[in-house]
């Protein structure tokens, strides 16, 4: 798809949340001159590039701490469109002819869960579970799925979600055995982050006419 951003978008910094400008930028770490969104706070690097996400630009164009929030319906990148009094954050796609918003609660909590996925031409002797996160949000009940993946894969990925190795065992041979496992923390179950699902992988479904891949 052919990035096209919308016109006439006003997108907020996703630091400041105060509004941003289109500006001209050349860096010098990449040969062209481009225009983008900048926050208009004082000595605010963010601005907002259709494709791209947020991203900081002094001298040089720094992903490093770019955010990018995709759209479910084709991918490409949303901008922080509004806060409400209550603190939720609306979110739109930037992309022309797309319609897609959604109401993000940067304060919302998710489940995790482990679903074991059975492939074919494994010896059974490997013991090297395939599996899946499913992620679903406590208050909202929002989807998030991550990609099939090894279990070394997975370990690291558990391991960021500070499960111990009696945890991580325990989920590996609830994994052997086909059944899902649930993320527990100390006390009660986890509740990640929508960040680290992000740093996890996992994508948002889209909340109308979800499709899993089975
Ligand atoms: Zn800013
Ligand atoms: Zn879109």
């Amino acid at each position: 798809m052919i990035v096209m951003m919308k016109r006439d978008i006003a997108p907020l910094c996703d630091r400041h949340h105060g509004p941003m400008q289109l500006a001209q930028f050349g860096a010098s770490n990449i040969a062209l001159t481009f225009i983008a969104y900048k926050c208009l706070a004082d000595s605010c690097l963010r601005a907002y590039q259709h494709g791209s996400g947020y991203v900081d630009i002094a001298d040089f164009v720094s992903v490093e701490d770019g955010f990018r929030r995709d759209c479910p319906e084709d991918e490409m990148t949303m901008y922080l469109a509004e806060i409400d009094p209550n603190g939720t954050e609306v979110w739109c796609c930037g992309q022309l002819n797309c319609e897609y918003s959604e109401a993000v609660n940067p304060h919302e909590r998710f489940g995790v869960m482990i679903r074991p996925i059975e492939v074919r031409n494994q010896e059974p002797s490997e013991k090297k579970p395939y599996s899946q996160l499913e992620a679903v949000g406590i208050s909202n009940g929002a989807r998030w799925i991550g990609p099939c993946q090894p279990w070394d894969v997975t370990l690291v990925l558990l391991s960021s979600f500070r499960q111990n190795s009696a945890q991580l065992v325990g989920v590996r041979s609830s994994l052997l055995e086909g059944t899902p496992a649930e993320l527990v923390g100390r006390a009660a179950p986890l509740g990640v982050t929508e960040q680290q699902l992000m740093k996890a992988g996992l994508k948002r479904l889209r909340t109308k006419g979800i499709a899993i891949a089975s």
